[in-house]
């Protein structure tokens, strides 16, 4: 469960530091909206802070993902450019990282169907993760792609071999679904030499940030602060997140859960510990957390937003980010496929 991975991601953390060349990642979202802050504290920020460590990144735009649980993509060009900006906004270098679209790499859907022969059908089915998403989903049936969803991922992880992913809360499950697809590939057809690594997850001190709702802060529900969002929406918003009713502010996740992710975006955003920020507004009460937390976000994002706009200006940049990074992807995903064939007797 999430302490174990907790614990497994602070000793990550040091092997990371010891040796950045020993890791390869893959992170990527959706696009089906602007990121907001859990995306920036839940990965964003860890990604950024290891492709500057020297980690070699991949980040992949998962469009064909969109269809999980919807039955149409909306907006998808904008959405993906849209994501593109905001990776650009928080640091993320095209020259040092690879932005790439799931849809342009056709190599990760021929991966998708060995892969999918290694897990059952039960597995599939008893996702938490899933569970969750077909019971927020729009659609009134649920699709073939809403059940088989992890097992896409498994390829888009494993097809770059990334050994690392930084993640929220939410993709523990997936990731577990992904080891045991490395595994079962180099049992039955690896031989001596194991053709794929099993990829971990490294969760950053926010795996689970609220919205304002109370619940998972998430693009679809409505109850994100986006990062493109300017200063008086952001006020807005934070005046409107659920609180409760006791006066004296704590910082107690478990019996707390709304209080206390706020108290830690604050704490996150000015670089303080939760219990710090929890004592300095003490019996100020909901109003004054809002007030606090408001100023410490805005504060923090001015020079993220500010970027977002220069980058802005230059749609043409950001799509040829895109094809260069699609190219990379693509050469990549070509020498995996023909090892996998070759492993699999299928390189004829
Ligand atoms: P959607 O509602 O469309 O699924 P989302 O907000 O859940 O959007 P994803 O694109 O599904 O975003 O997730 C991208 C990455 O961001 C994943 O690694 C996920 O774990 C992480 N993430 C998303 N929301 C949060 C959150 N509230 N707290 C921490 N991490 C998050
Ligand atoms: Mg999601």
């Amino acid at each position: 469960g999430t302490a174990t991975a907790r614990a497994r991601s602070a000793v990550l953390e040091t092997l990371i530091q010891r040796d950045p060349g020993r890791f390869r990642i893959l992170t990527g979202d959706r696009p089906t909206g602007r990121l907001h802050l859990g995306h920036y504290f839940g990965t964003l920020h860890n990604r950024v802070r290891l492709q500057n460590l020297g980690v070699e990144t991949f980040v992949i735009i998962a469009d064909y993902q969109v269809l999980t649980d919807r039955d149409a993509a909306e907006n998808l060009p904008e959405y993906v450019e849209d994501l593109v900006l905001d990776y650009l906004a928080i640091g993320v270098d095209p020259a040092r990282s690879t932005i790439f679209a799931h849809s342009a790499v056709p190599a990760l859907n021929q991966l998708l169907l060995p892969f999918l022969s290694l897990v059952s059908v039960a597995e599939l089915s008893r996702n938490p993760t899933v569970k969750d998403e077909i019971a927020h989903s729009r659609q009134s049936s649920v699709s073939g792609l809403m059940f088989t969803y992890p097992a896409h991922q498994a390829a888009d992880i494993l097809f770059c071999k990334a050994n690392l992913v930084p993640a929220g809360q939410d993709q523990l499950p997936h990731l577990e679904l992904t080891r045991t697809v490395a595994r079962r590939f180099n049992d039955r057809y690896g031989g001596a030499t194991p053709v794929f690594p099993e990829p971990e997850v490294l969760l950053s001190n926010a795996p689970l940030l609220l919205g304002t709702d109370g619940v998972k802060m998430s693009k679809s529900r409505g109850n994100a602060v986006t990062l493109a969002a300017d200063a008086d929406e952001t006020a807005r918003l934070i005046r409107g997140a659920k609180t409760d009713s006791e006066r004296h502010i704590t910082y107690d996740p478990a019996n707390r859960p709304e209080v206390s992710s706020l108290v830690l975006l604050a704490a996150l955003c000015q670089g303080r510990t939760a219990q710090e920020v929890a004592a300095g507004i003490g019996s100020g009460g909901a109003a004054a957390l809002k007030r606090t937390v408001t100023e410490a976000v805005n504060d923090h994002l001015a020079p993220i937003r500010a970027r977002r706009a220069e980058y802005g200006r230059d749609r043409t940049y950001l799509r040829q980010i895109l094809r260069d990074g699609n190219e990379r992807a693509n050469a990549v995903a070509d020498a995996t496929l023909t090892q996998v064939r070759s492993a699999m007797n299928s390189n004829y």
